[in-house]
């Protein structure tokens, strides 16, 4: 009979947050497949727990996965392990799990630490219905195309994202979702400098231009607020345009109300505009 693969979430910060079942899991497994045994070798010390364990990163999914499978198939109980959070969340263990799956073995997630879930818990923002839409493309283009096809998406979005990419990604979801949609940036979460800044997107873009980024970032994004945006059409968002004209609003400023109302892209709408 085979063994089974546990699935064992690790601190995002605070080491408090390890529960009982997280500790004697691994202390009762056969073995460990982690995904950098350095940083997993501390948290054993800090647990007096010894065990043996193996590599199992991103890219050795195959030949590690490989070596996993067989010792799960052979009896063996595994506690599969990344340096911080719930596996297969933006994490190694997806394919993993997806070959116990299809092998019949049985595969036990213990529940605990998730960025994700605990940034969209403190946002403020709608958690009835969210959509986790991980790290953006790291190039430019691609994360514009992403975050456009996100542009009526009316269920609150949640982002992972490297400081050092921060101010970009934010400039971007400001111009693709609207300056005035609502976000909860939340910092180094469980941590000592723990933030959360409930804020809009263009008062996101100004703090962090006045504070460089630093830390672990989940960003939780407002849904589109428009009513009906998939009936929407460019034209009705030029038509809105004009008429914040005629109300006395700048080009720049109209363009920028119209695209936050309608979910419509601020640049095409201005561009629209411009050829008449
Ligand atoms: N599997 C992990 C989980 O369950 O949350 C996520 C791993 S992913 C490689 C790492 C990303 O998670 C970071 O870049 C950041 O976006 C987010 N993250 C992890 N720890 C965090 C923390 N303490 N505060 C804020 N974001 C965090």
């Amino acid at each position: 009979m085979s063994g089974t693969l546990y699935l064992v979430p690790t601190p995002i910060g605070n080491l408090g947050d390890i529960s009982r079942r997280i500790a004697d899991t691994l202390e009762q497994a056969d073995f460990i497949a982690a995904e950098d045994t350095r940083v997993t070798l501390k948290l054993l010390n800090h647990l007096g727990i010894k065990k043996p364990m193996v590599s199992y990163y991103r890219h050795n999914t195959a030949a590690g996965g490989e070596a996993v499978l067989r010792r799960l198939l052979s009896g063996e109980s595994c506690a599969l392990v990344t340096d911080a959070g719930t596996p297969a969340i933006s994490d190694p263990g997806e394919e993993l799990v997806a070959e116990c799956v299809a092998r019949s073995i049985p595969v036990v997630s213990i529940p605990g630490p998730c960025a994700l879930i605990t940034a969209l818990a403190a946002s403020g923002l709608p958690t009835d219905r969210f959509t986790f839409e991980g790290f953006l493309p790291m190039n430019k283009k691609n994360r514009r195309e992403r975050l456009s096809e996100l542009r009526g998406e009316g269920r609150t979005m949640l982002f992972y994202e490297a400081p050092h990419k921060l101010c970009a990604t934010l400039a971007d979801l400001s111009e693709t979702f609207g300056s005035d949609r609502r976000i909860a940036v939340c910092r180094e979460l469980t941590k000592l400098h723990e933030e959360i800044l409930r804020t809009t997107l263009d008062q996101a873009v100004a703090h962090y231009a006045q504070n460089p980024p630093k830390g672990e970032f989940v960003l939780v994004v407002e849904g589109c607020q428009a009513e009906k945006t998939e009936s929407v059409t460019l034209e009705d968002g030029v038509r809105r345009v004009l008429a914040l004209r005629e109300e006395g609003l700048s080009l720049k400023d109209a363009t920028r109300q119209a695209a936050a109302e309608t979910g419509l892209p601020k640049n095409e709408l201005y561009q629209l505009v411009l050829k008449g």
